[in-house]
């Protein structure tokens, strides 16, 4: 067979037009980001050949010894990356390591205390829609209403009352550092495990720039592709007394044969992770939502709990009466691609949502500085303000493209 772009002209061309486009929008999703060349050649390597069911040096296929090589590789790193005790590294994605994480200290029907989803938690943290709720009795705690944080006095009131066997710690919407020393006095309170779920905030933890559950918690899941900035997956630390528990629960209970293409990524992730370039820019994620947040903070926009201690914010669209679904619509007419999002006591359905989360790490891998965070605060809210401005809009996009094209992702080592 010959190359992509003679056998299957039709999937090349999907590809090139998704280069094109993440080229020429901004990114402001808060969980994706782009990988470097490294991780991508790495991902896109022969490992996806390999079937390896089992571990390293105990697969149950032949041929493994060069497969092993880069698991082992992955494990070491990401142990040395996090100071952790035991890493598994084969979770297919964040919801698969939670999966096993549930597993491997659970049974079904036990009572977990895990974050309201519409309050910021994950759909894995017990939603109604989801497995966690179908095989575990899942009790949710909320952020409290004035002043949007986590209300650690409801965490501890709940878990007196449900006396849940694991809480959950960890969010996908939540703009605050989280204590998780508290979480920790509270699962010893009543003798439950904590679990805490760092999918979002890895990338800043692993560079010393939110403080890290390791220490507090039995076990910690995450996802890779975040600001961690590696391959699409997940990863489960935990403590050495739970090793044997957590490997049985990702193979063979919840998965098969590890993709070792994607471990294979991982491990480059896991070592570019660890230079001081990583450090910097994890600095430089957290300046950039700290300076885009003062900048929003000058409109009529509202920002939930006021602002932002990590790499994204949740903008309350309520006083521009506009929804989150209106807002996202708008936004990627301007080439500014978003996502709605539920706020804290919304009143929208999650389908429309009463509010928009911003993340800085794609931006951040693109170079954006803190005059180009103005600029895009400024046409954000334009954009969002004036909406029915048909010439405004194509104004704000020739904005946006030039932003683009002065921090191409050809210029910098990611595409
Ligand atoms: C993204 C995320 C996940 C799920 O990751 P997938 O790879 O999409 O399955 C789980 N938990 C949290 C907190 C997340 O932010």
């Amino acid at each position: 067979m010959s190359s992509l772009t003679n056998w299957d002209p039709e999937v090349n061309s999907a590809i090139k037009k998704e280069i094109i486009r993440q080229e020429n929008n901004i990114n402001l999703i808060a969980s994706e980001n782009f990988v470097s060349k490294a991780v991508r050649e790495a991902q896109s390597s022969v490992m996806t050949n390999k079937y390896a069911e089992g571990y390293p040096g105990k697969r149950y296929y032949g041929g493994c010894e060069f497969v092993d090589e880069v698991e082992n590789l992955a494990i070491k790193r990401a142990k040395d990356l996090f100071n952790a005790e035991h890493v598994n590294v084969q979770p297919h994605s964040g919801a698969q390591a939670n999966m096993a994480a549930y597993f491997a200290v659970l049974k079904p029907g036990d009572t977990v205390l895990g974050m309201d989803l519409a309050h910021g938690g994950h759909l894995t943290h017990g939603s109604k829609v989801n497995f966690s709720s179908k095989l575990y009795n899942f009790v949710s705690y909320k952020v409290d209403r004035e002043s949007e944080l986590i209300d650690y006095e409801e965490v501890l009131n709940l878990a007196l009352e449900h006396k849940p066997k694991l809480i959950v710690a960890g969010a996908t919407a939540y703009t605050r550092t989280i204590d998780f020393a508290k979480f920790k006095k509270v699962a010893d309170e009543i003798n439950a495990k904590l679990m805490v779920d760092m999918s979002h905030i890895s990338g800043l933890i692993a560079a010393d720039q939110h403080p890290s559950p390791i220490g507090y918690a039995d076990i910690v899941t995450s996802t890779t592709h975040k600001t961690l900035r590696g391959p699409r997956g997940g990863i489960i630390l935990s403590k050495e007394n739970l090793q044997k528990n957590i490997d049985r629960a990702v193979f063979p209970n919840a998965q098969g044969g590890p993709m070792m293409h994607t471990i294979a990524a991982k491990a480059v992730a896991f070592h570019e992770a660890k230079s001081n370039k990583f450090i910097e820019y994890q600095k430089s994620i957290k300046n950039n939502a700290q300076t885009l947040a003062s900048e929003l903070n000058k409109s009529d926009l509202r920002l939930v709990s006021g602002g932002t201690d990590n790499h994204m914010i949740l903008i309350d669209l309520s006083p521009l009466k506009i929804t989150g679904k209106d807002a996202e619509e708008i936004l990627s007419k301007v080439n500014i691609v978003v996502n709605r999002n539920a706020i804290p006591f919304d009143t929208n359905p999650p389908s429309i949502a009463s509010g928009l989360r911003l993340g800085t790490p794609s931006i951040t891998t693109r170079g954006f500085d803190n005059t180009a965070i103005k600029q895009l605060s400024k046409l954000i809210t334009e954009s969002l303000i004036n909406h029915q401005d048909i010439d405004l809009s194509k104004r704000i996009k020739e904005q946006v493209l030039e932003l683009t094209k002065n921090f191409s992702l050809i210029n910098t080592d990611f595409l």
